[in-house]
């Protein structure tokens, strides 16, 4: 039986006694219903999968000896920063696990002129922290061990001004003419980041296309079709690995 890959926030060593989050406790109680003696490994984003036996299972404490850690090499050599914009909840939730899959490093949400959602001040805190356990899920679920950062949703003209400069910047465009710089091929080789934008259901404004382009961003199409923005995500996100990182 496939032992089971939990995250928790609170600190991991060798040879000691870890405990779980509120929703870690849930899911060993309430989901794979497992008690003393069990195996499971638990994961904290340092890197490594530690191993370990349960030991007590109370309502609100499980608590896992753990006997062993290794190391985990699934990274991609190529930090990818994904630039998402704020969609409705399954949409986005959707985009952060399957960016995560994909092996991104950094995701910013975005509001952009033509996004259709709001998100009043006051529940940005919730959203990040429900955001954050998708992206838990997902890297229980990929075996990642090492967690993509997340950064609070920002708008679109600060964030592309507040990038790195060496960074490589591809913004999905349908609307970039087909000889140029559509395909994967004419992107550099070796790149030390790559920012990926995708744009929202609307699109991007023209002005918000000409001030990526001023800042450094190179315009691609992927392919003749107009994609939903998730499926772009995951075309473009897919498109880089394949080119630069570890899709191969
Ligand atoms: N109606 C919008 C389409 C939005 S699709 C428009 O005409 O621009 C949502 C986002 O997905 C787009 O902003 C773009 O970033 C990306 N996208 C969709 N299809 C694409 C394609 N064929 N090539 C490049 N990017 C695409």
């Amino acid at each position: 039986m496939r032992v089971p890959r939990i995250y928790t926030h609170h600190p991991l060593s060798e040879s000691h006694t870890a405990t779980l989050d509120e929703k870690g406790i849930k899911h060993v109680r309430e989901v794979l219903r497992l008690s003393v003696g069990s195996q499971i490994i638990l994961f904290n984003g340092d890197g490594y999968n530690y191993s370990g036996e349960i030991v007590e299972v109370q309502k609100r404490n499980v608590s896992i000896q753990i006997q062993d850690r290794t190391q985990v090499e699934c990274e991609s050599p190529l930090p990818i920063h994904l630039l998402q914009p704020l969609c409705r909840s399954d949409k986005i939730d959707w985009c952060l696990q399957k960016a995560t899959e994909l092996g991104v490093s950094t995701i910013t949400p975005f509001i952009s002129s033509r996004v259709n959602f709001a998100l009043p001040h006051k529940k940005i805190e919730k959203k990040l922290a429900h955001w954050q356990s998708v992206i838990h899920s997902a890297c229980e679920q990929c075996g990642r061990a090492v967690i993509p950062v997340l950064n609070a949703p920002t708008e679109y003209q600060t964030l592309i001004t507040s990038l790195p400069e060496h960074s490589f910047k591809i913004i999905a465009n349908p609307h970039q003419e087909t000889t140029h710089n559509h395909s994967p091929e004419t992107l550099p080789e070796h790149q030390h980041e790559i920012v990926c934008a995708v744009g929202p259901e609307g699109g991007f404004s023209p002005e918000e296309i000409q001030l990526s382009l001023e800042h450094g961003f190179q315009s691609h199409r992927l392919g003749p079709r107009i994609l939903r923005l998730e499926t772009a995500v995951v075309t473009l996100l897919t498109m880089t690995q394949a080119r630069f990182g570890d899709l191969n």
